[in-house]
């Protein structure tokens, strides 16, 4: 195994440096898992190999192989994750008064970003042997750590919260993995998964403690930078749940500023729900509770494992984090589909509710332009999304129905103008 391009793991926290080979996991210098490893590189070994053009055309997340911290000769385990679309929206960027393109990551394998760290982990866990796979979940990470597993042919074995919704437990189950389901929190599954870890010693894949999964997240940067290379967006724009994919993205576009592939950089907006907003207090330095409830559960983080990474993120790239309610990040999830066609999670479509606010705060200015990152599709949580919605209309089948309905002769006209985005009375997220 052979990691030439890849310098040393370094702790987040000490400083420490690790030969990758070394150290699975964070550095053994701290108590449990504070110790998060970062990879660091050799660029000069990395630039010998990269010789792809940034023509913007990316057929999968692999155009970056020279990037990504496996060994010379690893058979990638992939799906043809990445390479998704940088759409431009202009009928939702009417509505919230400022510039805004889309990079729709839920058109991902699995229906998620997370497929792009998936990849990387399961590489890794095959290039390291290892036969069974595990993960803490709050959905999407299982799902997708389940569909790798079955196209590398690992065991999955996986842990997400009791109250994760339907299309997120059944996913992991048709790729064949064994679901557990914690009658807990999504911190109460975590800790599990680390116990098992350790006793174990089947491959974790969480993000936080994996120093190689974050690796797989910058290619979303990657691509950001290759796709405006013209035109650097001023903000892109994330919500944060344990705060490791807004780190990965920051990682990855600084990366290509510093090798001179692209002339600036964006900064980073963390968007994170009222009610689970630990990111966003530490940054801030208020007090953090770890109080997590919200719609949003992709992002219903008590204890984010990545605070340090995601807000050093926010810091270097001049950006800052917002903090949307559940209302209004219902409200941007109809707002998307109806103005642009795109279906999000409420996590995915939390950001267009923090454009909104940052809009409404003066943080992003009107002549800016902005990227939103949707990071996972609706489809998976329709429960949450009918409550944002009028309902289906039922009637009879007779001409009449319709025709008590609609005029004939009336023309369809799309007009996005009208579509207004509820400031704190949108509809309020019920029990689930
Ligand atoms: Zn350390």
């Amino acid at each position: 195994m052979t990691l030439r391009h890849v310098r040393a793991l370094e702790c987040t926290l000490c400083g420490a440096t690790y030969d990758p080979t070394e150290v699975v996991y964070t550095c053994p210098e701290h108590d449990g898992v504070a110790g998060i490893l970062d990879v660091v590189y050799d660029y000069d070994e990395i630039v010998d190999r990269f010789d792809a053009p940034l023509d913007g055309r990316i057929d999968s997340q692999w155009k970056y192989r020279a990037f990504l911290p496996v060994a010379d000769d690893a058979d990638p385990v992939t799906l043809g994750e990445g390479g998704t679309d940088l759409l431009e929206a202009p009928r939702l960027s009417a509505a919230l008064g400022v510039e805004t393109l889309v990079k729709n990551d839920g058109t991902n394998p699995t229906g998620c970003f997370k497929d792009r760290a998936t990849s990387v982990a399961a590489t890794k866990a095959r290039e390291l042997g290892r036969k069974v796979v595990t993960c803490a979940s709050t959905g999407n990470a299982a799902a997708s750590l389940a569909g790798y597993a079955a196209r590398a042919g690992l065991d999955a074995r996986i842990f997400v919260p009791g109250d994760a919704p339907e299309g997120k437990l059944v996913q992991p189950l048709v790729y064949g993995a064994d679901v557990l389901a914690v009658e807990g929190s999504y911190d109460e599954a975590y800790d599990l998964s680390l116990e098992v870890t350790d006793e174990y010693g089947w491959y974790n894949r969480n993000a936080a403690i994996n120093p190689f999964q974050i690796e797989g997240k910058r290619t979303v940067g990657h691509e950001l930078a290759e796709q405006t290379r013209e035109a650097v967006p001023d903000w892109i724009v994330f919500s944060m749940g344990d705060g490791c994919t807004i780190a990965g993205c920051w990682k990855g576009f600084a990366e290509f500023h510093e090798l001179g592939f692209v002339e600036d950089t964006p900064k980073m907006l963390g968007v994170q729900a009222t009610g689970a907003s630990a990111i966003h207090d530490a940054f801030h330095a208020d007090d953090a509770d770890e109080l997590a409830e919200t719609v949003a559960d992709s992002i219903e983080v008590g204890r984010p494992r990545n605070t340090l990474k995601a807000c050093r993120a926010l810091e270097e790239s001049g950006g800052t984090a917002v903090t949307v309610s559940d209302g209004e990040i219902l409200a941007a999830e109809t707002l998307l589909g109806r103005l642009e066609g795109i279906y999000a999670e409420p996590a995915g479509a939390a950001p267009i509710a923090g454009i909104r606010t940052a809009r409404e705060r003066g943080i992003v200015g009107p002549d800016e332009t902005v990227v939103a990152v949707v990071t996972g599709t609706g489809l998976k949580d329709t429960a949450s999304a009918r409550e944002a919605t009028d309902g289906v209309t039922r009637i009879e089948p007779a001409l009449a129905e319709v025709s008590s309905r609609y005029d004939v002769g009336e023309t369809a006209v799309a007009d996005g103008g009208e579509d207004t985005f509820p400031r704190t009375d949108g509809p309020e997220a019920g029990t689930r």
